[in-house]
């Protein structure tokens, strides 16, 4: 049996697979050729010169329904060992939850310590008065995406319990999994919520004062910033919450929604 024709679909095979995977290809011209002009039933002519090298961007996302790719990312993520003092305190990885299809995904800057134990992002006190907000805005918790770039609880000293902030070089190691995610849901706009969670994904360290209430651009995906439901917790000032209303109104407009009289008023002060 000849079994070069298998063998080269297997060599097919291999380089698609690694292409997908997000490996740059490079075959020389002669390489080509030679295999091009190789008829079936000759003897097999030596493999292709084949380069590989590693692409800036993280790996391409898994080819299928938007459901089917994250869920394809899933099982890897959970598994991930990157950050090995991170797998030592943490009870799990918070992947994400919600909507594969939505068309907004607010993120957050990592898991605290009820998301670290409940295996989803913001349920702790912050993320109520984000499902709040969420709600406010027209849509249902289930409608939308929410994930953190760091996707790990950020560890402690021994006998701390209050959470700690996730460290740049932490949550440059855990973006490319966010950024999978992205590329998978391709949402028509994201959220950041909080400072720290826009330098994970932007690198940008001004005041919130400075970069809130703007569009930016996550690799052509626009993003708002706007401050960490747990800042509103903390200070229940009405003109904050008010700027957070106004920053999220401007994503409702983006994404071209109906928006009331009553939730264009949300937080006017009365006085
Ligand atoms: S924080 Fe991210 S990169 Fe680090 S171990 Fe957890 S999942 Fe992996």
């Amino acid at each position: 049996m000849n079994e070069f024709p298998s063998a080269l679909d297997h060599v097919h095979a291999t380089l698609a697979e690694l292409r997908e995977q997000g490996v740059e290809l490079r075959a020389s011209a002669a390489s080509l050729a030679r295999l091009a002009a190789t008829p079936s039933a000759a003897v097999p002519a030596p493999a292709p010169v084949v380069e590989t090298r590693p692409l800036s961007r993280p790996p391409a996302a898994p080819a299928g329904a938007k459901a089917e790719q994250l869920a394809a990312l899933r099982g890897p993520v959970l598994a991930c060992t990157l950050c090995p003092h991170l797998v030592q305190s943490r009870t799990q990885v918070v992947f994400g939850v919600g909507n594969p299809e939505a068309e907004v995904m607010f993120v957050g800057e990592a898991p605290g310590e009820e998301e670290d134990l409940q295996g989803e992002p913001f349920v702790g006190k912050a993320g109520q008065l984000l499902t709040k907000i969420i709600v406010a805005m027209g849509f249902s918790r289930e409608d939308v995406f929410i994930a953190n770039v760091l996707k790990c609880r950020p560890d402690l000293p021994a006998g701390e319990s209050a959470n700690r902030m996730p460290k740049p070089a932490e949550m440059q190691t855990c973006l490319p999994y966010l950024r999978q995610q992205i590329d998978i849901i391709q949402p028509r706009a994201l959220v950041a919520l909080g400072a720290t969670a826009l330098e994970g994904l932007l690198g940008a360290s001004e005041p919130m004062t400075k970069l809130r209430g703007r569009w930016h651009d996550f690799h052509g995906i626009p993003l708002m910033a706007t401050y960490h439901p747990a800042d509103l917790l903390q200070n229940q000032s009405l003109t904050d919450k008010r700027k957070v209303w106004e920053d999220l109104l401007l994503v409702l407009e983006r994404l071209e929604k109906p928006i009331s009289e009553k939730q264009r008023g949300f937080f006017l002060s009365k006085g």
